[in-house]
């Protein structure tokens, strides 16, 4: 790869690591609120005090989706590669230094006493109600550093990865479109002409619903379930992408949506960051993020650290 588009390419890793993680924390505050809550509050784009915290989160601090999406990175660069066992432990060390948020799947999951190997499974048995949005939340790492591999090697490592944590193939397939559409964007592609393409890597019985939610025609008011469920919020992180032109657009309208914002804005923010590259994330909003990482020592990291870890993934 030439000097020039090696560069693009770490600027649009740093831009899908640190846009998610930023999309967590400024959508933290507003989670489980009501519809346009957030452009009530904040009316004028680029205004700034949109981190404000709130809801027991300090202004900047990430949630659970942007600490898994690190522990997932640190043990891809540790291990040199996806050593699930591996990752599975960062997870329990994590979920049992009591984080302030942790999803109810992932918790019981993780805490259950089963190996790495069949402890998602077994709650997915149990459970039946499993298409969470909660692996597809930690996907920007993976993403990042799947990317070189290629489209079947980035959306098979996606899988393996939600599989920790998630028993249910709808949620492996989501989180391999979104791994998709980073690869094609950190390549400097539109991550929305990939659509096609990655629709059509997935297994045919999963294809329905999410052809559905990834239509050019679909809006979030069209989602048949909450937007803790995978499928709506997948769409609703494409939606936002698709209706706006910037990443600040692009957060404004996921968080406005209402609901799970934390983890539509960080899957929001991983595409948006992707796309638009680390540059054309505002630094009022990457200047207070931090990343608090409980079972590991007291680290916190922030947005210089996220940038390193994403260049270190990518490289
Ligand atoms: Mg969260």
């Amino acid at each position: 790869m030439v000097r020039n588009g090696w560069a693009e390419w770490g600027r649009r890793a740093a831009g899908a690591v640190v846009g998610s993680a930023v999309g967590d924390a400024l959508g933290a505050p507003f989670e489980f609120g009501p519809e346009g809550a957030f452009s009530a509050r904040f009316p004028e784009p680029g205004t700034g005090g949109e981190m404000c915290g709130g809801g027991g989160w300090d202004p900047g601090e990430a949630t659970d989706d942007t600490q898994m999406a690190v522990l997932v990175g640190e043990s891809l660069l540790e291990r040199g590669g996806l050593d699930l066992p591996d990752v599975f432990a960062r997870f329990q060390r994590w979920a049992a230094s009591e984080p302030k948020d942790i999803g109810l799947q992932t918790e019981d999951v993780l805490t259950g006493g089963l190996p790495w190997d069949r402890a998602a499974r077994a709650h997915f048995r149990v459970s039946l109600r499993a298409a969470g949005n909660g692996s597809l939340m930690r996907a920007s790492t993976g993403a990042v550093r799947f990317a070189r591999g290629g489209r079947t090697v980035t959306m098979d490592a996606a899988r393996r990865i939600a599989a920790l944590t998630h028993g249910d193939p709808a949620v492996w397939e989501g989180t391999a479109v979104f791994h998709e559409l980073v690869r094609v964007a950190l390549l400097g592609g539109d991550p929305l002409t990939a659509l096609p393409d990655a629709l059509a890597s997935l297994p045919a019985e999963q294809r329905p619903r999410y052809a559905t939610v990834l239509a050019p025609d679909w809006h979030p008011g069209l989602a048949t379930e909450f937007n803790g469920a995978v499928w709506p919020c997948l769409g609703s992180a494409v939606w936002a992408l698709r209706t706006t032109d910037s990443f600040e657009g692009a957060l404004r309208a996921a968080i406005d949506l209402g609901g799970d914002t934390d983890t539509v804005a960080a899957v929001t923010g991983g595409l948006a960051g992707a796309r638009y590259g680390l540059d054309a994330i505002p630094a009022r909003w990457t200047e207070p993020l931090h990343v608090p990482l409980p079972g590991f020592g007291g680290r916190v990291l922030r947005a210089a650290d996220l940038t390193d870890l994403a260049h270190r993934l990518a490289g």
